[in-house]
Formats: C-alpha cells, structure tokens, sequence
C-alpha cells in the first residue's frame, strides 16, 4: 500500500538524482544545463525535506558531503595495490630509450601508448561500493595511506555515488580509481589574494594549498578551499579487466567520474612526444599546473607482461617539461626585518635569466631551510621558478663549492638595530623584539603610506630610510610633524615636492578609521578586517577598549585576528601612539557613508576585466562596493557577473564556460540604479 510518506521518499530520491546529474553537468562535464538558481532550488527543496524528514536522509544525498565534525586524526590504511611514483626523465631521447626496453622486453608486438598531463596536485585513491563512495586515501608512502574520506567527499567533481550513463555498462559492486587532487589556478589566485589581503602570508603555490587543505581535520574547512580532481586509472574492479588503458578511462568517465579532456590515445612513441610538445605549448592556458607528460603503454596485458621493478611501473615514464631553472652563484645572503620584527634570510643573486624574466633574489625562508638545502655563500646555486610566486633555490652545486665557503649562521643580533633576537611564536624563525628598531619602523611607515592605507604620495623607500635612519622619524605620528622648510634641506628633495608631500600627509589626517586600521599593520588585520572592525566599533577608542567576545562576535572575524588585535591594544607603545596620533588631528572614528546607498548588491560577487569606456576599475569596485557587492580578482563558480571592457581576456572565456552573466559598463551602471555617480 502506497501512503504520503512513500511519496516523500520517491520525492527525496527524485531530488536526489536531478541534484546529481546536474553537479555532474556542472562540475565534470562542465556544461551546465540550468541556472543557478533552479540548481539553488533544487538543493534547498532536498534540504527542507530532509531536515523535516531527517529518516530521509542517505549517506550519500549530495546535501551530505560536508558532515560531521572536525577528526582528530585520519587512521592509516594499507592500499589493495601499492601506489607506485613513475620512472622520470627530461629528455627525449631517455623517452625513446624507455620505449627501446619496452620492445626488447615484448618482442615484435603491436605498441601504441596513452599520454596525459602530469598533474602537480595529490595523488588519491577512490573505491566505491556498490555505487557508493566509501573511502578516499592519500598515497602516503605508496603502501600505507591516510583515510580521508571526510574530506574527499567535500570535492564537488567527486560524486558520492556512480551512475552508469552508457547503455549496457552496469556500475561495478567494487571499484577503486586513483586520481590527483588539485587547486584550480583561478582559485590559487582569489585563495592567495584574500591572504595578502588579510595579513596572512600567501601559499608558496597551488600543490601546498591543495595538500594543505587535504590535511586539514575539519571538512567544513576543506569545502571552502575549492578543491578539484581528475580520475586517470582503475586500480581494480569486481568486473572484468578492461583491455586497454583507453578504455579504462571510457568507463571511469561512464561512470560518471571526472577525467582529464587533455589525455590522448597515440599510435606510437612520436605521437606521444608530440603531444608532450603539444601540452607544453598550452600548459599556461590551462587552468591547473601540470609539470610533464605520463606516458602509458596502453594494452593492460602488455602492461602485466611487463611488471614493475621495486620502484616503478615498466610500462609507463614521466617526460618532465625541461624545468625552467638556471644555475647562478650566490653572491650574498641579506637578513631582512619585516614590520613585526621577523628575520628573513633573502638570496643575493648574480642576475640569471629564468622563465622570462630576470632573477636577482630568490626566497630562503629560514635558517632551516638554508641548514637542509646546505646553502653557503659563494655557492653555485639553481634557481627555479614554477608555479611558485617566488623563484627558490632547489639544488646546491656541491662540486662548486669554493673551499673557503661556510655554512651560515642566522645572526644573533638584529643585523640593524643590533638587539638580541628572540624566537618567534613557531619557534623556527627569528625576530628582532625591539620595538624601535629602525628597520621595523621603516617597515610600518612604508605600509602605512601605502595606497590601501593612509595614501600618503610622494614618501619613497629611500626618502622614508633616510628620515629614520637620522631620527626624524621614529614612530608614524612623526610623520604628521614634518615640515616643508626641513624637507626641503634634503638631498633631492627640492621645495615643491616637500610642500606636495606635506599637503599629502596632511590629507591622510581625515582617511579615517578604516584606512588607519589597515596601516597601523597590526598583524592578520588586513583590508578586509579593517573594514569590518571598523564598521562594528566606530572609533579607535571602542575597538581598543572591546573585550576579547566583543570582536570575536564580529562575523567573518577569526580567533587570529581577535588575538592579536588584543595584543596590540594592550602594548603601552601603541597607546602611546594613539595618543600622538589624536594629538596630530587625525581622523580617529568610522567615516560616514554619506547619504545612506541602498545594499542591493549585497552577497553579490562581481569580477572586473578589461578596461571600461568611462570607469576606472577603482571607481567601478568603489560604486560595486558602496551598495555591499564584492570584487574578486579571479572568476569562480562564486562569480555573480563579470563586467567586462574592451581586450578582456581569458577571465571572459572562463566565465563564458562557467555560464556567468556578463555585463558591459552600461549593464553595471543599470545595475547600480540609475546616475550611480551622482
Ligand atoms: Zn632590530
């Protein structure tokens, strides 16, 4: 007998597999068929029901992929079958060579390969169960790898269950596929400028964001970061071998799993290298890093004819792209002092072309890093630059060395101030814990003038280092006490420029609240925090005397923030600067907003490209955030519109292919409501 609650659950299960084809339309097959909005709909009429019906609920909804709380470890699992690394190479002709072994090995047989991009991401294994997800494992050490399945779920191109869309093909009762977890660039991008934004120190490059965010306990973290993944193989399955690798991969994608659309099928070597050639022709246009080409031989059997040796497959070879390296010397290590007193060890290189630009200075982190890589002054180093923001030094020449080298020692005195230096919260790095030392304050007042900040033209680097090196300038209220007649007394510096930078300073005194925030540098207070605080408190005063709960409360503010927001306010230093700062005049309280602008763009997120035939893009983020809309830099499945200008670039395209409004200036102003700038 059929009563209302069987029409629940065939409603529940209806929902259910709408929801799933269309993830899969937008995320694996990237060809959406609705709106966002009906998906919206679609997801919140499940969610209704379920949490009205919560015995409704299957592990495997797609309401449930973040789950459950934070884990306190992932318990270690041995893998059916090893995971083993590839055999590499950077040349060609070691490809031919493979391909020589690989026919001494099987006679005179029939060859052809399979060649795919080589993913910079994390390598994971993924085994349904009877259609169902049930485990996700990283690679750990190719035998022993840890159980991630809470955080895998997260993974949108990741589907909880496997649907079979090819007539005849039934879904395996078991199957695991390995695959490589990645970081889009476009959300490298957006992840590393909201970073810098907030203070934070930005990823080194997407792979450490995306292992990073693997390892995180609390899944609901790892659903923000935006991870993705390709399937490239059938570890094993309850159903009969597949012949050939190509058609695993057929059946992976019929399944409904994502693969990567780049993979060709070659009819021999040539072809493969080829389409090596190929790749790495494309490899910027793609939007996830790939460092090389795997090449495969395609036939499973020849593949089990050829075996493995202790390490790697014989049957396949990673053509790493010649890596974009060079070899310098190393003429110099600088310690640097940034503006909270932290000790940075800088490469001073002699000048080397690598990737199209020319490197100088490569990051060395710390002095444990410099101790593993053996890093000595006078070495003959390779410098690479790759995904990585900043180019790294990644091999020492040992048998360069010049005898007389020496291993470095960070300093034990701040190499400006000279004050002893003390550890740092982490404990590995340094940090010169006077207050006053010069390099510190050059450091603060340098940000503080900045155009984010206070906006304060025509203070340089040198100009700033010069004022605090003879004592003008010993905190940034000083600033608000120069003077045109003595400004002009210095070197290069004539009369007009000391009135136009004073007349600067002197307008910096109403920036208020906000701007100032940003400036004072208090640690993981960036813009956006600033803002916030600003907007809740309303003056220096009530932020400084708000407890701990009090900013806490503040939404999108987290415990860092909070902490050393604190810290900063207690340190009698900065009262004391405060008190200089009111004493100076400036601007201590939230601006008002004007004539209150209705927030119709609330919750709206709008990426900027190309450029507008009347707007600046400084004036259209301004208007876009007047009325409570965000601008991002990098186009993602968050995007609401993107305004585009004459030669906008891939950022179109990638928001054609995503199926995101597109606006002209005229659209924006429309929009905006009407004359937005009067
Ligand atoms: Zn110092």
């Amino acid at each position: 007998m059929k009563g209302p609650a069987d029409a629940l659950v065939t409603r529940a299960e209806h929902l259910r597999r709408t929801i799933r084809k269309h993830e899969h339309l937008y995320y694996v097959l990237l060809e959406p068929e609705i709106s966002d909005q009906k998906f919206d709909a679609l997801d919140r009429e499940l969610r209704d029901l379920e949490a009205a019906h919560p015995e409704l609920i299957t592990h495997d909804s797609p309401t449930q992929r973040v789950g459950g709380g934070p884990l306190t470890e992932f318990p270690p699992v041995a893998h059916a079958a090893p995971m083993l690394s590839l055999d590499n190479t950077y040349s060609e002709d070691e490809v031919r060579d493979f391909e020589a072994r690989v026919r001494r090995q099987l006679g005179e047989t029939p060859l052809s390969y399979v060649a795919e991009p080589k993913i910079d991401g994390l390598s994971l294994s993924v085994t349904y169960e009877n259609a169902i997800l049930t485990r996700a494992v990283t690679r750990g050490d190719g035998k022993i790898g840890d159980d991630v399945t809470v955080n895998a779920r997260t993974i949108r191109s990741l589907p909880l269950a496997l649907a079979s869309s090819r007539p005849g093909l039934k879904v395996p009762s078991l199957i695991e596929v390995r695959g490589e977890v990645y970081l889009p660039r476009s959300v490298f991008a957006r992840a590393n400028d909201e970073r810098t934004r907030n203070g934070e120190e930005p990823f080194v490059n997407a792979r450490n964001a995306a292992s990073g965010a693997m390892k995180q306990l609390d899944p609901r973290q790892v659903a923000e970061r935006g991870l993705e993944l390709f399937l490239y193989s059938v570890a094993r399955s309850s159903e009969p071998e597949a012949r050939s690798h190509s058609d695993a991969l057929r059946l992976i994608g019929d399944l409904g799993l994502r693969t990567n659309p780049e993979i060709k099928a070659c009819a021999s070597i040539e072809e493969a290298l080829a389409h090596c050639a190929a790749l790495r022709l494309k490899r910027d246009a793609l939007d996830y890093d790939i460092d090389g080409v795997v090449i495969k031989v395609d036939s499973l059997s020849l593949q089990r004819e050829l075996g493995a040796t202790s390490k790697f497959p014989r049957w396949a070879i990673a053509y790493k792209f010649p890596a974009e390296r060079a070899a310098t010397r190393l003429v110099n290590i600088d310690v640097q002092v940034g503006r909270t007193g932290k000790l940075t060890p800088v490469a001073h290189l002699e000048p080397v072309f690598v990737a199209g630009t020319t490197v100088s200075r490569a990051t060395l982190h710390n002095a444990e890093e410099i101790a593993r890589k053996d890093i000595r002054v006078g070495d003959t180093v390779v410098v690479e630059r790759g995904g990585d923001v900043i180019p790294k030094i990644v091999e020492v020449a040992l048998g360069l060395r010049p005898p007389s080298a020496k291993p470095f020692m960070m300093p034990a005195a701040c190499p400006v101030c000279l004050t002893h230096v003390a550890a740092m919260d982490d404990e590995v790095d340094l940090r010169c814990p006077n207050a006053s030392c010069p390099a510190q304050i050059e450091e603060r007042i340098k940000h503080f003038a900045r155009r984010q900040a206070m906006d304060i033209e025509g203070l340089g680097d040198k100009l700033v280092a010069l004022l605090v090196s003879d004592g003008t300038l010993r905190n940034i209220a000083d600033l608000y006490t120069l003077e045109v007649d003595v400004l002009a007394q210095l070197e290069r510096m004539g009369e007009k420029s000391a009135a136009n930078l004073v007349a600067s300073i002197e307008k910096s005194r109403g920036a208020g609240l906000q701007r100032l925030l940003f400036g004072l540098g208090i640690r993981f207070v960036g813009e956006r925090a600033a803002e916030l605080l600003s907007r809740r408190f309303g003056s220096i005063d009530a932020l400084s005397q708000a407890t701990a709960e009090e900013i806490d409360a503040v939404p999108e503010i987290g415990q860092a923030v909070v902490a050393s927001v604190r810290e900063w306010f207690t340190a009698s230093q900065n009262q004391d600067l405060i008190d200089h700062l009111k004493r100076a005049g400036l601007q201590l309280k939230t601006l008002s907003a004007g004539p209150a602008q209705p927030r119709t763009l609330e919750g709206l997120q709008f990426v900027l490209t190309g450029v507008l035939p009347s707007m600046d893009r400084n004036e259209a983020k301004r208007l876009i955030e007047g009325r409570g809309g965000r601008v991002t830099s990098a186009v993602s499945s968050k995007t609401s519109y993107i305004v585009a200008g004459d030669d906008a670039g891939s950022k179109l395209e990638k928001a054609r292919t995503l199926g995101i409004k597109v606006l002209d200036e005229a659209g924006l102003v429309g929009l905006l409501g009407e004359n937005p700038r009067a």
